[in-house]
């Protein structure tokens, strides 16, 4: 049975966390910005309730959320894991960006 991802009901971390990563990464034009000559950063938006979000995350955080970019996101984005994914521990960052949109850190599974 394939288990899915808790990231598609949540999102925090997509509107928690600035976003920046060097200048070659294949991120489509129009989602970024340049912040120095060797570095970009996501470019963000509001959500309804005024508070940022990356410009790329479609749905609603902590409802049902996808990434409008998810083959040609950032390395960052890559490479932050969930709390428990690869049976590790927890990840702290998961856990602060969940609690700051209302919702519990992540259960370890048994
Ligand atoms: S905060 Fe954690 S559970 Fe939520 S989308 Fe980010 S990595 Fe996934
Ligand atoms: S690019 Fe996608 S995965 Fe990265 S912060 Fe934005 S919505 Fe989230």
């Amino acid at each position: 049975m394939k288990i899915l991802s808790p990231c598609l009901d949540c999102g925090a971390c997509c509107a928690r966390f600035r976003i920046s990563y060097y200048w070659d990464e294949k991120v489509p034009e129009g989602f970024f910005h340049e912040t120095t000559p060797m570095f970009r950063s996501l470019k963000s938006k509001k959500d309804p309730e005024g508070r940022p979000r990356c410009n790329a995350l479609q749905g609603i955080i902590g409802t049902e959320v996808s990434c409008g970019i998810y083959e040609n996101r950032p390395s960052p984005c890559r490479d932050f894991k969930h709390s428990y994914e690869d049976g590790g521990p927890s990840e702290p960052r998961c856990d602060e960006a969940r609690l700051k949109f209302g919702m519990k850190p992540l259960p370890v599974p048994m």
